[in-house]
């Protein structure tokens, strides 16, 4: 006789939306949690993130969702996954703090965020994550669009009172510039546009050493970024760099796409 196997569902912390922040124009902050939080697996990189689960109401499904279930029987109703930053995670109150970007009417997760209010669910699996500043870096190279700002905020509060290096971040409106107070030696350069980010980074003074890099942002610009530091011969380990976006592509065609040229950086 044989008998069916239990069915493990992924860990998937439930969560309970207690506060909806307008930070700045284009960023929400959410903080969510409650006992669901025990299913959340942090980690100690400041770029830290997590898959989270946008079910369709209309199919009245209730989490954690069985995935392989709905595969099986029922793809149709499998709940969409958007990846987001943890931008800080507090166990002893378990809840988490997530800075969505406003990007218009189109998506899901950005959208969700606009109109969310305390009392919603938000459903969170892992979190993954590769990068945090090293103390024995010459230097620190910090380069992103509004996407990478909660990432690049949790690196500079990990850094050194001695840490030295550049940031540099396109986010078009000053009222979204935003960031935590840099260690001494480390600039911050703002621009407008990915074109000006791009023409800073040609332009940036290189210190002495390799510098530790952290370069997310959007797809076409993060391959220029890529260009650019293969120009400087910056060694493949010295660096995280992927993108957090495409243009014109929504996250399902942009994360599939990683397997084809086009979504390659390497
Ligand atoms: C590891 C990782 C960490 C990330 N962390 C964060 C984070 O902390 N905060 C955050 O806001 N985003 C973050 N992102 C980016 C986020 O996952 C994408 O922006 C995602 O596409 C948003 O999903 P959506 O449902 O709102 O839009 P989608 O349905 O994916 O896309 C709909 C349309 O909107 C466009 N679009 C998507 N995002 C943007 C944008 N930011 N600006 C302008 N147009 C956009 C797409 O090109 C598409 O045309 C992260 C991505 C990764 C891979």
């Amino acid at each position: 006789m044989t008998h069916a196997q239990p069915r493990r569902a992924a860990e998937q912390a439930v969560l309970t939306v207690q506060q909806v922040e307008q930070v700045s124009p284009d960023l929400i902050r959410i903080t969510a949690g409650g006992d669901g939080y025990d299913a959340f697996r942090d980690n100690d990189s400041t770029d830290k993130y997590v898959k989270i689960l946008f079910a369709d109401p209309r199919h009245g499904l209730t989490p954690p969702y069985d995935l392989a279930l709905l595969r099986e029987q029922s793809p149709e109703k499998l709940p969409t996954p958007r990846t987001y930053t943890i931008r800080s995670a507090d166990p002893a109150q378990r809840r988490l703090v997530i800075d969505f970007v406003v990007h218009g009417d189109e998506g899901i997760a950005g959208p969700w965020a606009l109109g969310a209010r305390p009392g919603d669910t938000l459903v969170v699996s892992g979190a993954g994550g590769g990068y945090q500043p090293d103390p024995a870096a010459p230097w620190h190279l910090l380069v992103g669009d509004h996407t990478a700002l909660p990432a690049i905020s949790s690196a500079i509060e990990r850094m050194d009172a001695a840490a030295v290096g550049h940031v540099l971040l396109s986010i078009a409106d000053d009222a979204d510039r935003i960031l935590p107070e840099l260690p001494a030696g480390v600039s911050i350069r703002w621009t407008e546009t990915d074109e000006e980010l791009l023409a800073a980074l040609a332009a940036l003074p290189w210190g002495d050493g390799h510098p530790q890099v952290f370069a997310h942002g959007e797809r076409g610009t993060i391959k220029a970024v890529r260009a650019l530091l293969k120009e400087r011969d910056v060694p493949r380990e010295s660096l995280s760099i992927s993108a957090y976006w495409a243009r014109g592509r929504a996250e399902d065609q942009f994360q599939a796409e990683k397997r084809e040229p086009i979504g390659q950086i390497e």
